[in-house]
């Protein structure tokens, strides 16, 4: 690799828009997780496909590694230049191309956050649902293949992105997928490059599927003696067919947070936040038919409203609970790893992760989207203790084992990065080799985000 000798041109490409400074390199070389600071050798900020196929085919003939920046957020340590090379940050492809209303679906570029999408998309009576709690970018969150609560509803990245535009490794621009929503048109491109971390091309522009904003909006909270009795009640509700469009489990632990960090008032006991949509009628007799299902599992509390200042409150603090239980021990980190089972385990996977944690003495309270049988572990340990690093990853990687073994995956939403690769032949067997065979075909100097995901190039 020689970012020395590709400089002049990258740097005769966009000028002031890529740089080496310090500050610019540590911003972009941190994770949210437990990865250390690792520094690419420069910041790129391309303002449109051009460049960034332009800044691919200098970076190929240098041998420089290219890795895509979106917002930052993911967890597996994605977006860190662990073998150096150029981070492209894609802030300044931030726009909303088109919104077609009669179709519903938007071309938009990937640099856009999700919150700023859903407050352009207010007045047109719309929104975009998939919401993976932090501000994430849409090219990261197709890049994760992200989802987060309003899944079990809506579905996750791979179900709302309909086409995209992708800068391949030789700096090719490729249009995959159509705005039709259906298609038998050849191999399904859109679904590989969702997901696939950035490893096989950069995304320049998205198709998205749009939904139209609910008519009426119900929340419901409720809590149950036991984990169990939490997750087994989600279980019935979605055999019995009641449309949830979120629902999320947090732990005792977690609810003791919001009281001590947000004055939530909630009894110390494991709790379900809900969410129903439709018209006034069918909300109301959602949240009905769900509280005899909770009465049947011995739930208590049970409220629902129909307010959006309650709703609003409601997620705020479900979407803060991360930040919230970091500083329950003020100077930690911590591992934020999720995994997904089928439904019929979910209920003995949460509680054979807490009784590990507590076996171990760890802290880590669990939440997490249940309604498709995803949920998290944040587990918390002092950066200056390798122990106790070691024996938190250690039971990350007890809860991995756990799901493998009742037929789930190593993560239903967070990704692979480098943190899950070592599940990946485990958990795909041969079908490893063959996204190896993928990569190799797409970018065979492997220079898109080497190192994530699929095995390492011999
Ligand atoms: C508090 C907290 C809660 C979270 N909760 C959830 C959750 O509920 N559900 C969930 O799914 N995730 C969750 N995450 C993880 C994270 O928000 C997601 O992984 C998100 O999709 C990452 O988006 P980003 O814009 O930050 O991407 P980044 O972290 O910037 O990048 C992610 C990956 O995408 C690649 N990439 C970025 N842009 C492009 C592009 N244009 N083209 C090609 N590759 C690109 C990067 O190289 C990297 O591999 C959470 C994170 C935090 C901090």
């Amino acid at each position: 690799m020689t970012i020395e000798a590709a400089w002049p041109e990258l740097s005769k490409l966009l000028g002031d828009r890529i740089t080496r400074s310090k500050s610019e390199l540590e911003t972009h070389g941190a994770s949210e997780s437990y990865f250390p600071l690792t520094l690419p050798d420069a910041v790129a900020y391309p303002e449109n496909t051009q460049e960034v196929s332009a800044l691919v085919t200098i970076c190929a003939a240098h041998s420089v590694p290219v890795i895509g920046w979106g917002a930052g957020t993911s967890l597996e340590g994605q977006a860190q230049a662990f073998q150096g090379g150029i981070c492209v940050d894609f802030s300044r492809m931030n726009r909303i191309l088109e919104v077609s209303q009669g179709d519903m679906d938007a071309r938009v570029q990937p640099g856009l956050t999700r919150e700023v999408l859903n407050e352009k998309l207010r007045a047109t009576g719309l929104f975009f649902p998939v919401d993976p709690g932090a501000n994430a970018s849409i090219g990261g969150m197709a890049s994760t293949r992200a989802s987060g609560t309003t899944a079990v509803r809506y579905g996750t990245m791979r179900d709302n992105v309909l086409g995209l535009e992708v800068v391949l490794a030789d700096g090719r621009v490729i249009r995959t997928g159509t705005r039709a929503r259906k298609s038998s048109a050849g191999y399904d491109l859109t679904g590989l490059f969702v997901g696939a971390e950035g490893t096989l091309g950069l995304i320049t522009e998205l198709t998205l599927r749009l939904h139209g904003q609910p008519e009426a909006v119900t929340s419901a909270v409720c809590a149950f003696d036991t984990i169990g009795d939490a997750v087994r009640a989600v279980t019935d509700a979605i055999q019995m067919g009641i449309p949830m469009a979120r629902v999320e489990f947090v732990d005792a632990a977690t609810v003791q947070v919001f009281n001590e960090y947000a004055g939530a008032g909630m009894p110390e006991a494991p709790h379900l936040l809900l969410e129903f949509h439709g018209s006034p009628t069918s909300v109301a007799e959602d949240a009905e038919s769900f509280g005899e299902i909770v009465a049947d599992h011995q739930g208590h509390g049970f409220q629902w409203a129909s307010g959006a200042e309650e709703r609003k409150a409601l997620w705020t603090l479900r979407h803060h609970a991360y930040w919230a239980i970091l500083q329950t021990r003020p100077g930690t980190r911590a591992v934020v790893t999720d995994i997904c089972v089928p439904i019929s385990r979910l209920a003995e996977a949460v509680e054979a992760t807490q009784a590990d944690l507590d076996a171990q003495g760890i802290r880590g309270p669990i939440l997490g989207h249940v309604g498709d049988g995803n949920f998290h572990a944040i587990l918390l340990f002092d950066p200056d203790d390798t122990e106790e690093l070691a024996r938190v990853k250690a039971a990350a990687d007890r809860l991995v084992d756990r799901a493998l073994s009742m037929g789930g995956t190593a993560t239903g939403e967070h990704g692979i990065g480098t943190g899950k690769k070592v599940f990946m032949a485990r958990e795909h067997g041969d079908a490893w080799g063959v996204m190896g065979d993928i990569k190799r075909s797409l970018d065979p100097n492997n220079l898109m985000n080497p190192g994530k995901m699929v095995p390492d190039a011999n």
